[in-house]
Formats: structure tokens, sequence, C-alpha cells
């Protein structure tokens, strides 16, 4: 079962859009410096359709983005919830932060606006950082990707 560990309302994650960004658990990545080591425990509240809705319901008039933020021990999972918000919201926008370098084989990229890729490599930094090893793409309706990682440089 998927867990999520909490969820914010955030601005930067996805570019022009405000993000209701889920912070899901088990992550397998095991990056050396991880920035969030809790999020490694299999811990927090189920997260299903249930739940999606019930946060919909809450913060779907306010947001214009639902954000997976992990999730990669389980990764046909966040692709079928992403398919849920589409089929329930298909107004917003659906982005996926995944710690790994490859999308896993099987995913259909064009269940997702936005896929994040990379894991966390302190000395190379985040996306916003000009040393990243880490990649922003926007995802067309065709699964084609493209990588908009620039717009997230600092000016
Ligand atoms: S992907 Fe994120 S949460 Fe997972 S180990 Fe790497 S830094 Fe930590």
């Amino acid at each position: 079962m998927v867990k999520y560990y909490n969820y914010d309302i955030v601005f930067a994650e996805f570019p022009d859009e405000t993000t209701l960004a889920l912070n899901i658990t088990g992550c397998p990545n095991r990056c050396p410096g991880c920035h969030s080591p809790h999020l490694q425990n299999d811990c927090g509240r189920p997260f299903d359709e249930q739940a999606i809705k019930e946060l919909l319901d809450c913060y779907g008039a306010t947001i214009t983005c639902v954000g997976f933020m992990g999730g990669d021990a389980q990764p046909a999972e966040i692709e079928r919830l992403a398919a849920f918000v589409r089929q329930t919201r298909p107004e917003l926008h659906i982005g996926w932060y995944s710690g790994r370098s490859e999308l896993p084989d099987g995913i259909r990229a064009e269940r997702f606006d936005y896929i994040k890729l990379g894991p966390w490599v302190e000395t190379l930094g985040p996306l916003t950082s000009p040393t990243t090893n880490q990649r922003l793409y926007r995802v067309g309706p065709d699964g084609s990707m493209e990588d908009i990682t620039a717009r997230f440089l600092r000016k």
C-alpha cells in the first residue's frame, strides 16, 4: 500500500503551478545525504483514491496541480493514482518527483504533465543548481518529454 507522510501547498516545485504536494513514504532510493530520511520509512497514512478524494474536496478549488513527491517503491500504483486524479479532476495538472534516473519500464509518461527524474546528489545540488543531475520534464499528451530544467536556474 502506498502511504503518505504529509502534504503542503507549494509554488516552486512545478513552474507556474499552485501544487498540492503529497510526500510519499517508503522511498527505496537511499541517496547518500538524503534530505528527507523520514520518507524512507514505511509509515504514514494510506494513500488511495479515498484519501485523494478527501484532499481534493478540501483543496481542489485552490490548486492547479497535484504533485506526487516520491513513490518509487510502487511506480505502477503512482501511475494508477495519477489516472484517478486525471479522471476525477481533468482540469488539474499532475506532477511526479521520482528519485530514479529513468522512468520505470511500463510507466506511461502521458499520465503526468510533469516528471522529475534523478536521485539527490548533494555535491550537484537541486533543480535550481547549475550543476544538478536532476531533470524536470514537461510531458506532452503523446508522452513526449521536454526538458524544462533550465526554468529552475537561479538568476
Ligand atoms: S529520493 Fe529523496 S527521499 Fe528518497 S532517498 Fe533520495 S533524497 Fe531521500
